[in-house]
């Protein structure tokens, strides 16, 4: 993936930490902001929290990178993708994505509220497979 072409795909300016950014998000699929930030710090030692946050949100602003936030967790954040759901194991933490088609759901609960129903999620715990093992 050329992530110096999707940066400008999404109109973002191109700096060496938005692409390290988009690489770590790519490789791991979803991170909170500290994962990233001590992945980051590998990388470009000097880097500040504040920095990540600044570039996470003009990210986010633009839609290229969504948060996703997991209940009694921290948030956590990935590539903006197909719509889909989520699977967090209750032991070990592990995030994946699961596509799920929502339609009939998302459609029952604007017949039932009355509220047009612009966009949804999901997120389902459990036990992955690795931890019930
Ligand atoms: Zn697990
Ligand atoms: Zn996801």
């Amino acid at each position: 993936m050329n992530y110096v072409d999707l940066l400008k795909r999404y109109n973002l300016k191109v700096t060496p930490q938005r692409v390290a950014i988009v690489q770590e998000l790519n490789d791991y699929g979803h991170l909170n902001i500290d994962q990233l930030y001590n992945k980051m710090v590998n990388k470009f030692p000097t880097i500040s929290l504040a920095t990540i946050y600044k570039n996470m949100n003009a990210m986010i602003e633009k839609l290229f990178i969504q948060e996703v936030k997991i209940p009694n967790e921290k948030s956590v954040y990935e590539l903006s993708k197909e719509q889909h759901a989520h699977v967090v194991c209750e032991k070990c933490k592990k995030i994946e994505d699961v596509v799920l088609n929502t339609t009939a759901l998302m459609s029952e609960a604007q017949s039932k509220s009355h509220f047009q129903i612009n966009s949804s999620a999901f997120v389902f715990s459990g036990i992955c497979s690795e931890c019930s093992k």
